[in-house]
């Protein structure tokens, strides 16, 4: 039945046409209404950093601050600045890469060196958290992929293993090779997650708790899961909470003609 064309509700080429119509309407108004509260969301996040440096310019440019005062003013105003930078070139690159707009530029990569590059560099985070890290690839492996989204998708998902971890816990992240694909996973030892927002936690925005953690804005599994596509790979995730969470991502070896830009 033609729910907004005033069509008869007749089987013909007309009814047939109008129910089309009607499809394409409504997928026409809930890819509007999804924009419309990325925009609203994304200012969300942004409004509360930036309210934060507002107030504290004014609070030092009434008061007489002594020097060391003011050092410290700037580095909150530094660490506001830091957050919404982080938030716009998350938006940045999600925007670009669903609108087909990122360069994806597939090469012959060797994930055991990326890997360890990866890890190298979150070093310094699970320290300063306390928590242990560890990696897992015996031999090269290669893969046809794009380096800069699949260094993006390792340092996401060991960055919240990290931050949903407790003092003292363990990440690990293994890479093995199968017959005609790659399986990288991230395993850790922390919070877990609840298995209610298990099918959520890749949607823009989606945060499990908000009093989990302050720094992140729910982008970071929608980067990955958009990664993770463009590779015509599959992630899954298993988590329990209170022992923690397993992400395990497959990806084919080669890609097929449909995305080699
Ligand atoms: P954020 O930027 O808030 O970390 P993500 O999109 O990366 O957003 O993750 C979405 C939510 O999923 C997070 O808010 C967090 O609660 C949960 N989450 C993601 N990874 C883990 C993990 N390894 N352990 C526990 N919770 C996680």
């Amino acid at each position: 039945l033609s729910k907004r064309l005033n069509f008869p509700n007749t089987n013909d080429e007309i009814g047939r046409l109008a129910l089309t119509f009607d499809e394409m309407l409504e997928r026409l108004e809930s890819a509007f209404k999804r924009e419309r509260r990325f925009l609203s969301d994304a200012s969300h996040e942004l409004r509360t950093p930036l309210a934060t440096v507002k107030a504290l310019v004014e609070e030092a440019l009434e008061s007489d601050l002594t020097k060391e005062e003011y050092r410290h003013r700037l580095i909150s105003i530094h660490r506001e600045i830091s957050k919404m930078n982080k938030i716009i070139s998350q938006l940045f690159m999600l925007t670009r890469c669903e609108e087909g707009n990122w360069p994806v530029d597939f090469e012959n990569i060797n994930l055991k060196t990326m890997v360890e590059d990866v890890i190298v560099e979150m070093d310094e985070y699970a320290l300063q958290r306390n928590v242990k890290l560890y990696h897992e690839c015996e031999k090269d492996i290669f893969i046809e992929g794009d380096q800069t989204l699949l260094t993006r998708l390792f340092i996401n998902l060991i960055e919240n293993a990290i931050k949903y971890n407790k003092k003292g816990g363990w990440v690990k992240a293994k890479v093995e090779e199968l017959d005609q694909q790659v399986r990288i996973i991230i395993e850790d030892s922390g919070i877990g997650i609840p298995q209610e927002d298990l099918p959520f936690i890749f949607n823009r925005f989606y945060r499990v708790d908000k009093s989990r953690a302050t720094e992140g804005i729910g982008l970071g599994l929608s980067i990955v899961d958009w990664i993770v596509k463009i590779h015509q790979g599959k992630v899954n995730v298993t988590s329990t909470v209170g022992v923690g969470s397993k992400f395990e991502v497959s990806l084919p070896k080669h890609q097929t003609k449909l995305h080699s830009t």
